[in-house]
C-alpha cells in the first residue's frame, strides 16, 4: 500500500476575503439547521429514548444547536453486545483496508471542513482559528493513525535463529469505551475513535454531554465512509450513568479517557475491580488535567514572552489541558514583564464567536462559569488582581473577562488546582533555581515553556522541569500531530503520547508464534 508520507494538514487564512466568506456563509446554513436531532448509532441503527442531550451555543444561550438522543443502561448494553459481536468480524479485517476507512473519513472531513469548524464555533465557543486548528488535529490523527498502523502491521524485527521461524504479531484487544472531553471535540474524539478502530477493536463511544453534536457529525462521516456497522457504537448520554456502566462492563477489554482528574481517578478505581465474568485486567488509559507553567528568565525577550503568556493563559478562554495556567517569573524582570502582560491583555476583544473579530468567546456552561468565578473569589484572597476578575452577562452567554493575580503564592490554591477558565496565577522566583522549583510544586506534569536565552538554563529545563511537553521561547499549548506527541507525567495522566510512534501500542497486543524447522 503506497501512501505519501504524513504531513499536518495546518490551519487556513480567514484573512483570504474568499475563506471569510465561505466560512460566514456556512456559520448562517449550520444555524439555520440548530435544533436538529441527532440519533443515539448502534451496529448502523438508529434509536431514540424519548429523552434528549441539548446541546447549547455558550455564546448565546437560547440558541440550541441540536438535540441528540441521551442513553439509557439499556441502550448501553445494546451497544457493548453489538461492539462485542462485532469484534469476531472486525479484528479479522486486514489492517491496510482498517487503515482505508480512516483515509476515506479524513478526505469526508476536508470536503466538509467549514462545516465541522462552524459547528465548533457554535456549540463550544471556539473562535474561528482555534476551531480550524481543531478541525485540522482531527485530521491529522486520522491520517497519521492510518500510516502508522501500516508500520505496526509490518514485520517486527527480532532476533533470529536458526532452528526456528519466529515471529511477532500486533492483534487487537476488543471492546472499547472511548470517553473524550469536549475542550477539543473533535480532535480528541476523532484520535481516540480512530485509534481504537484502526488497530481492530470495535468501540462504544460516549461523547462528552457539552459536544455531541459534533461528535453525531463525526459518526455521520464515519457511515459515509462506509465502516462496517457495530464498529463504532455512538452512545451519547450521562458520563456519570452510561459513561460508567461501560467502565464497569464485563466484556469492556479497555477504556480511553481523556477528562478531568477526578473523573479519570474515579474510571481507574472501578475498571481495576473484576466484574463477574471478566477474562482480562482492563487496560486503561488516562489523560487527565494540567496547571502548566510558563516560566520567563532575565535573559527573555520580554515582548515575546508577554506574548507567549497571553496566548497560552487566555487561548480558548484558558479551557485547555495544556493551557499556561500558571506565569513564573524572575524578580528582576517582574514588574516590567507583569505589566506588558496586562498591556497585551487589555487587547483581547471578547464576544460571541460567530463574529470572526473576537478572539475571546464563552466558557462552556454555567457549572463551569460558577466554578470560575468561585476561583475568581479564592484568588481575592491569595493575590492581587490587576485585571478583568468579572462575568460579562450582559454579552447573553458565558463570558468571563480574562483575568490577571499577581505576586500569587506558589502554594496558593489559584496556583495549584486547575482552574480551566480565563484566569492567569502569576508568581514571583527569587531566580531560575526558585522558578524551577515553583514550575514542579503541582501534582500535575503536563506542558511547561521556557522563555530564556541562556542555553545553560534551557539544558538544565530539559532534565529537572518534569513535564510531559516542554516548549522553548514559545507558547506551551498547540501540539502538532507527529511533531509533538502529547501526554503528561503524575496527575496529568498515563501519558499516553498521542499522535506519537507508541501511540497505537497502547490499542494492541503482541502476540509471538514460533515454529520449530
Ligand atoms: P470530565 O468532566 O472529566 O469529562 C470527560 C468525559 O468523562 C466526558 O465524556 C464525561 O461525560 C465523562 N464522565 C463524567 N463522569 C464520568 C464517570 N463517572 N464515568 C465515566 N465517564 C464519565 O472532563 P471535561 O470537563 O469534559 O474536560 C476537561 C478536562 O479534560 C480538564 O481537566 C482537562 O485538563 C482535561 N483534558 C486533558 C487532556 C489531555 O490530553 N491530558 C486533553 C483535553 C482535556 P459527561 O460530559 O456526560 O459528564
Amino acid at each position: 500500500y503506497i501512501l505519501k508520507p504524513f504531513k499536518n494538514l495546518g490551519i487556513i487564512d480567514f484573512n483570504d476575503q474568499e475563506i471569510y466568506n465561505e466560512m460566514k456563509e456556512t456559520l448562517k446554513r449550520v444555524e439555520s439547521e440548530f435544533g436538529k436531532r441527532y440519533p443515539i448509532v448502534i451496529g448502523g441503527k438508529e434509536y431514540e429514548t424519548g429523552e434528549f442531550i441539548r446541546s447549547i451555543n455558550p455564546s448565546k444561550i437560547e440558541e440550541v444547536v441540536g438535540y441528540t438522543a441521551k442513553s439509557n443502561e439499556e441502550i448501553a448494553e445494546k451497544a457493548v453486545e453489538t461492539a462485542f459481536e462485532t469484534f469476531k468480524s472486525w479484528s479479522r479485517v486486514p489492517a491496510w483496508k482498517r487503515a482505508e476507512y480512516l483515509l476515506k473519513t479524513s478526505k469526508i472531513l476536508r470536503d466538509n471542513r467549514f462545516e465541522f469548524v462552524a459547528t465548533m464555533v457554535y456549540e463550544v465557543g471556539k473562535n474561528w482559528v482555534e476551531a480550524d486548528a481543531d478541525f485540522a488535529e482531527a485530521v491529522d490523527f486520522l491520517e497519521f493513525y492510518a500510516r502508522e498502523m501500516l508500520r505496526y502491521d509490518a514485520q517486527q524485527p527480532l532476533v533470529r535463529i536458526e532452528t526456528e521461524k519466529n515471529d511477532l504479531n500486533y492483534i487487537p484487544m476488543g471492546v472499547g469505551a472511548i470517553i473524550p472531553p469536549w475542550n477539543f471535540p473533535l480532535a480528541i474524539l476523532v484520535g481516540m475513535t480512530s485509534a481504537a478502530v484502526v488497530t481492530g477493536n470495535t468501540v462504544v463511544l460516549k461523547p462528552a454531554s457539552d459536544s455531541t453534536v459534533i461528535a453525531a457529525k463525526f459518526v455521520e462521516a464515519l457511515r459515509e465512509a462506509g465502516l462496517p456497522d457495530g464498529v463504532v457504537n455512538f452512545l451519547p448520554g450521562s458520563g456519570a450513568v452510561v459513561g460508567e456502566y461501560l467502565v464497569k462492563h464485563p466484556k469492556i477489554r479497555f477504556i480511553s479517557f481523556t477528562g478531568s482528574k477526578e473523573v479519570g481517578l474515579k474510571i481507574n478505581e472501578l475498571a481495576a475491580k473484576p466484574q463477574k465474568g471478566q477474562m482480562w485486567i482492563k487496560r486503561v488509559v488516562l489523560e487527565m488535567g494540567g496547571k502548566d507553567a510558563v516560566v520567563v528568565d532575565e535573559t527573555a525577550d520580554l515582548d515575546f514572552a508577554a506574548e507567549g503568556i497571553v496566548v497560552s493563559a487566555f487561548g480558548f478562554q484558558g479551557q485547555k489541558c495544556s493551557a499556561g495556567s500558571r506565569a513564573i517569573i524572575v524578580e528582576d524582570i517582574y514588574d516590567k514583564l507583569v505589566e506588558k502582560i496586562v498591556e497585551k491583555t487589555k487587547e483581547i476583544k471578547i464576544g460571541d464567536v460567530r463574529f470572526h473579530e473576537n478572539w475571546l468567546g464563552p466558557v462552556i456552561n454555567s457549572s463551569a462559569k460558577n466554578k470560575i468565578m468561585n476561583y475568581i473569589e479564592i484568588g481575592k484572597n491569595e493575590g492581587k488582581l490587576i485585571f478583568g476578575g468579572k462575568a460579562l452577562e450582559e454579552l447573553g452567554g458565558y463570558f468571563i473577562q480574562p483575568t490577571i493575580f499577581k505576586d500569587v503564592p506558589w502554594n496558593a490554591r489559584i496556583a495549584q488546582e486547575e482552574i480551566f477558565g480565563p484566569v492567569l496565577s502569576v508568581i514571583k522566583a527569587k531566580d531560575f533555581d526558585e522558578a524551577l522549583k515553583i514550575a514542579n510544586s503541582t501534582e500535575y506534569g503536563l506542558t511547561g515553556s521556557l522563555y530564556s536565552k541562556s542555553r545553560e538554563h534551557i539544558e538544565r529545563a530539559k532534565v529537572e522541569f518534569h513535564v510531559g511537553n516542554l516548549y522553548f521561547n514559545r507558547k506551551c499549548t498547540g501540539a502538532l500531530v507527529g511533531v509533538h506527541p502529547f501526554g503528561g507525567f503524575n496527575m496529568s495522566g498515563t501519558d499516553s503520547k498521542a499522535g506519537g510512534r507508541d501511540y497505537l501500542g497502547l490499542f494492541l497486543q503482541a502476540k509471538v508464534w514460533s515454529e520449530k524447522i
